[in-house]
Order: structure tokens, then sequence, then C-alpha cells
């Protein structure tokens, strides 16, 4: 496998200020954010404080330049505390600001990525419609040049922070080539005439992350609003970075498993049944054990893909796996915990009954477990 990978120290010392960070200011307010469902500005702030919205970007727009062995660590401590958050987080800090980094002007990275980097201003991004969610290809939003702007028009549905964004980056179709080679990426002020948000979506989890529809009515922009070279670029752009979509879910993954398996384990040496903790039945620890190993395991399979990209390598295939295993993997997690819990755990006494709720949204974003598997199949030579 050519692994040669171990963490340095300076990626050692960023899991752990994260980790005290998470420990000091997140846990302890993490189901009040669920219970509130309000967005947690303040730690999202602290994040910024932190360096984490610029860990990818460079220097002169007051990023960090970091590699992604270190990005996941980021996603995986903040997951740890919690996932709400997260999730946030990695949208302001990858899928919100990345095409503008990569491809916007100089003055939509002084106006938006630079704030967005500081906590000040939020990006997001918008891809999914009511009608093409796995089948990105089928989008119908679209985006037809008039002179020097393009004209945009279509809804997009699960938004995330739509309803608090700045800017946005939408995914339109331009040319009438069918499929994913249509597709271009835009970049909007959500000060646009015809930008509207739309229906708001009450979600089963990860409450404190606000999601809703954005609809593009005839909304006017500049031909600079394209992010990249030219027409019929986007589908390549987007390709460039599915590796590392998975491998941020993944890592979320970890830091969901990771905070089930602490909460589990101390429960279980707490909890006294038949004059005994119940992790010393079999029955439990066995559980545990198994959450502990297959945790393990993914963690090695999504650093090691993230450690793959650094190396500057695509591991669709390792990147695939690892997304697959690391989400299905906090989802047993979190059943396995509830019943470590039982009525304890259906309560909302207890954190393990938001986990269970909030890990379901890892089996579906950065890819669904059968579109995974049918991407591995395919790596496999099917
Ligand atoms: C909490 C949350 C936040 C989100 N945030 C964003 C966001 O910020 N921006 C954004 O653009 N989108 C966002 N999404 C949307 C997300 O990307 C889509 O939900 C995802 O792409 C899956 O699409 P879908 O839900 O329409 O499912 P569908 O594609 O309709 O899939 C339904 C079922 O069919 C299966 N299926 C589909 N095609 C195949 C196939 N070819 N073979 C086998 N099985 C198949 C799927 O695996 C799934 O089980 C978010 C979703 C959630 C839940």
């Amino acid at each position: 496998m050519g692994m040669d990978f171990n963490f340095t120290e300076e990626q050692e010392i960023f899991r752990r200020t994260l980790r005290e960070f998470v420990e000091k200011k997140v846990k302890p307010v993490a189901d009040e954010i669920d219970r509130k469902d309000e967005f947690p500005e303040e730690l999202f702030k602290g994040l910024a404080e932190l360096g984490c919205f610029g860990l990818r970007y460079p220097e002169e727009y007051g990023g960090v330049n970091a590699d992604r062995v270190t990005f996941s660590i980021f996603c995986e401590e903040v997951a740890r505390g919690s996932l709400a958050l997260a999730a946030s987080a990695t949208m302001q800090a990858f899928m919100g600001t990345h095409f503008i980094a990569k491809f916007g002007t100089e003055e939509m990275k002084e106006k938006f990525l630079i704030p967005a980097i500081k906590g000040e201003k939020k990006g997001v991004i918008c891809m999914t419609e009511p009608n093409a969610g796995s089948d990105l290809g089928n989008l119908s939003t679209t985006a037809v040049k008039d002179g020097d702007e393009y004209v945009l028009n279509g809804v997009k549905t699960w938004i995330t922070n739509a309803p608090l964004a700045d800017f946005f980056t939408v995914a339109a179709r331009t040319s009438k080539g069918k499929g994913m080679e249509g597709i271009d990426f835009f970049f909007v002020e959500k000060d646009t005439p015809g930008v509207e948000l739309g229906r708001n979506i009450e979600k089963m989890g990860l409450h404190g992350t606000r999601t809703s529809e954005v609809v593009l009515k005839d909304v006017r922009v500049p031909v600079e609003n394209l992010l990249g070279e030219k027409e019929g670029m986007g589908h390549l752009y987007l390709r460039d970075i599915l590796a590392e979509i998975r491998i941020m879910t993944g890592a979320l993954s970890l830091g969901a498993g990771q905070a089930v398996l602490e909460d589990a384990i101390q429960y279980a040496k707490e909890r006294v049944q038949f004059g005994r903790p119940i992790g010393k039945f079999q029955a439990i620890r066995f559980k545990l054990a198994e959450i502990a190993t297959e945790l393990e395991a993914a963690r090695w399979l999504v650093y090691y893909s993230a450690w793959l990209i650094d190396q500057g390598k695509q591991p669709i295939k390792e990147a695939s796996m690892a997304k697959l295993f690391a989400s299905e993997t906090a989802v047993k997690a979190a059943d396995e915990a509830s019943r470590v819990f039982a009525s304890y755990g259906f309560s909302k006494d207890h954190a393990v009954e938001r986990y269970y709720r909030d890990v379901r949204f890892l089996l579906i974003g950065g890819g669904t477990s059968e579109i995974l598997k049918l991407i591995i199949g395919g790596e496999l030579g099917l």
C-alpha cells in the first residue's frame, strides 16, 4: 500500500488545541445548540480565530495553507463536540469557499474570501435540486449568457446555512450539453436581485444548522462570476475535489463515532445492573470492542486517503471506501450506544439521543453509501 504516514508534531499540536477548545467551549453547549436549534455564532467565530476556515487557503488571504491531514483533524475534532457545528464549519472552510478561492477575481476574494476566513461572512454551496440529488447531472438550473452577464434561473434545495449566507456558489447548466458536462459554478451574492430563500427545511438532526431552498429568478451576474476558465469545465473542477469531499465526511464520521464511543464507555462503567457495571457483561463489552475496532480501522482509511491527497494523488477508491466505512461505522456506533443506554438513551437527558439523529446525515452528505459502492465497484473494474 506504500503507507508511510505519521502525524507530524505540528498536526498533533493542532489536534490538542482543537480538542481543548471542544472540551471547554463546544461539549458543554452541544445539547443546548440541538435543543434551541440556534446557529452557534460565537463558536463559529472561535473556530475562525483558531485559523480553521483558512486551513486550505493561501496566507495572502489570511489562510494557513495546511495539508489535508490537518484539515481532517479539524473535521474529526469539531465533530467530536458537535456535528452541527462541524457541518457549518466545514461548509465554510471548504465547499462554501473553495470555488471563489480557486477561481474568483481578486475583488471577490477581498470582499468575500478574506472575511469568510475571519468568520465574518458566510459562504455556502448550492448544488442539490428537488430532482437532482445523487444524479447531479440531471440538474435543471440554467445560466444563460446575455451580453456581459449570465442570467440564472432555478431552485436549489437542502442548502446548509443558506438563510445565514452572504454568498453562494451555484451549480447551473450553461451549455446544452446533457449530464455533468454542461454544469458550471457561479458566484452569487446574497443581495443580487432575484435571489430568494425558499422553504425552510425542518430536519431530524443537525439542529443548529439552518437549511432551506434557494430560489433564483432571473438573477443577473457579470460574466466574471463564472468560476473557472471557461464554460464546460465545472464538472472537471468538481471531479478534482470529490476525493476530498468524501474524506471530509469520513473525518466528520470519525469525530461523531468517537463521541459516541466515549459516552458509551463511560456509561457502561457507571450503570450498575445485577450487581455490576454493565460494561462487565460480555454483551455490552463486545459492542464497545467492535465499535472501537471499526472506528480505528476507519481512522486509518480516512487519514491514509488524506495523506494520499497530500502526496499529490487522487485517491478516489480509498476516499470512497473511507467515507463509506467511516459513516456506516458512526451510524452503527450510535445504534449500539443507544442499546447500551437503553431507556436513558431514549431520553433527551443524554447526548446519545442527539448522536443517533445527527449521524444519519453522514450517510447522505458526500455521496450516499449506495453511490459510493457503485464507485468502489467501478474502481474494481466492474
Ligand atoms: C443535512 C443535509 C445537508 C445538506 N447540505 C447540502 C448543501 O449544503 N448543498 C447541497 O447542494 N446539497 C446538500 N445536501 C443534499 C445532499 O447532497 C443530497 O441529499 C445527496 O446528494 C443525495 O441526494 P438525495 O437526497 O436527493 O437522494 P437521491 O439521490 O434521491 O437518492 C435516494 C436513494 O436512492 C439511491 N440511489 C440514487 N441513485 C442510485 C443509483 N444510481 N444506484 C443505486 N442507488 C441509487 C440513494 O443512494 C438513496 O438511497 C444536504 C443533505 C442533507 C441531508
